[in-house]
């Protein structure tokens, strides 16, 4: 925690502030290690408090020996105007994309004579790079869903309810030491699999369909996100021929996705491969996203980003193709940039399975 702190210090000193008021939840757990849902981190030059409530008094001593722990007396912003004025800061920093109007004006009203400066993506941008510790916990989640993925294989044949399979993966994924799914698992078949966020439904699976699954789990805070398409039968050579171009682009792309490159230019290996093959409309998502304590964080692999891809990054590559009444296919896998290329965390085969 102390590195981490050390790092957003210099942040400050580039932002021109003398302290930050973090308010997300995720990045307070990853400055301070703090998991209660209450609570502000108060981080200056020379100091950082973690402000919180007498429920989390304990816990927080116990998870943040980095930080002075505050009990905020059932008085939160006043107990923060306490220790911003203690710490002598000035210039108070705010993440402006994890406050609420409301908070902003009460937060202006409390803190009178301080100054407050909006600041975007600090934490963010520290958390796109991942320590040791964070990616042996990654690779416990996508190792998580790898064994999840073929635990559910037997139980894909026709006749059976989409939310069934489902129910049987997040179980099985707590069994394997998830806290819970990273998000609603999707599990989308026949026509559905051309809805890229197509939430399990009642739906019962037939003969001759492909079938999305797009899940992962939660470990100790940290997510995978997985995706595989099979088929269920035979299926028409329509959809042959789009997940054959789907695999072709995903495997380009985890071949050649690598440090110094651009979120930009990462997304254009697949994309222009089914472009070329006269699917660019169908492939209406970006490439890939960073996974870590959010399911989705920085650095995006999309056609606008300009993020610089670095060791230690951990992102998805997830071409799709999608067309409307017919069906569609996603291969997704989670892969950790190295100095030398990429290392693939996720192991499911991507072979189009036949399931009988
Ligand atoms: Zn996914
Ligand atoms: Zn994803």
């Amino acid at each position: 925690m102390q590195k981490r702190i050390e790092q957003l210090r210099s942040q400050l000193d580039a932002e021109k502030i003398d302290g930050i008021l973090i308010t997300s939840a995720a990045n307070r757990l990853y400055m301070s290690g703090f998991s209660g849902s209450t609570g502000y981190v108060l981080i200056s030059s020379k100091h950082a408090a973690l402000i919180t409530d007498f429920r989390y008094i304990d816990q927080a001593k116990e998870e943040c020996p980095d930080y002075e722990v505050v009990d905020n007396k059932r008085k939160m912003n006043e107990a923060l105007l306490q220790k911003v004025k203690e710490f002598g800061i000035h210039r108070l920093g705010f993440e402006k994309a994890h406050m609420s109007y409301a908070q902003y004006e009460t937060l202006s009203y409390i803190l009178q004579g301080i100054e407050l400066i909006p600041t975007d993506g600090l934490v963010e941008e520290l958390r796109m790079i991942k320590d040791e510790g964070e990616i042996a916990i990654i690779r416990k989640a996508v190792e998580i869903a790898d064994q999840t993925f073929s635990h559910i294989l037997s139980f894909i044949r026709p006749g059976v309810r989409e939310i069934d399979i489902a129910i049987e993966m997040e179980f099985f994924m707590r069994k394997l030491g998830a806290s819970g799914p990273s998000f609603d698992t999707i599990v989308a078949s026949g026509v559905r699999s051309a809805l890229p966020h197509g939430r399990a439904s009642d739906k019962v699976i037939q003969e001759g369909e492909l079938v999305t699954l797009d899940f992962g789990a939660v470990y100790k805070g940290y997510v995978s996100d997985l995706t595989r398409t099979v088929a269920v039968g035979e299926v028409s050579s329509k959809l042959k021929e789009i997940y054959d171009i789907c695999l072709k682009a995903q495997l380009a792309g985890v071949e050649k996705i690598r440090s110094g490159m651009t979120g930009k230019e990462a997304d254009a290996i697949c994309r222009d491969i089914i472009a070329a093959e006269g699917y660019g409309e169908a492939f209406g998502h970006s490439t890939g996203h960073g996974i870590g304590l959010d399911v989705h964080e920085g650095p995006g692999l999309s056609s606008v980003s300009e993020t610089i891809l670095k060791p230690g990054m951990i992102v998805t590559v997830e071409p799709g193709i999608y067309l409307s009444g017919i069906g569609g296919v996603r291969i997704e896998d989670d892969i950790l940039i190295t100095d030398s290329g990429n290392e693939i965390l996720s192991k499911s085969t991507k072979e189009l399975l036949i399931l009988a």
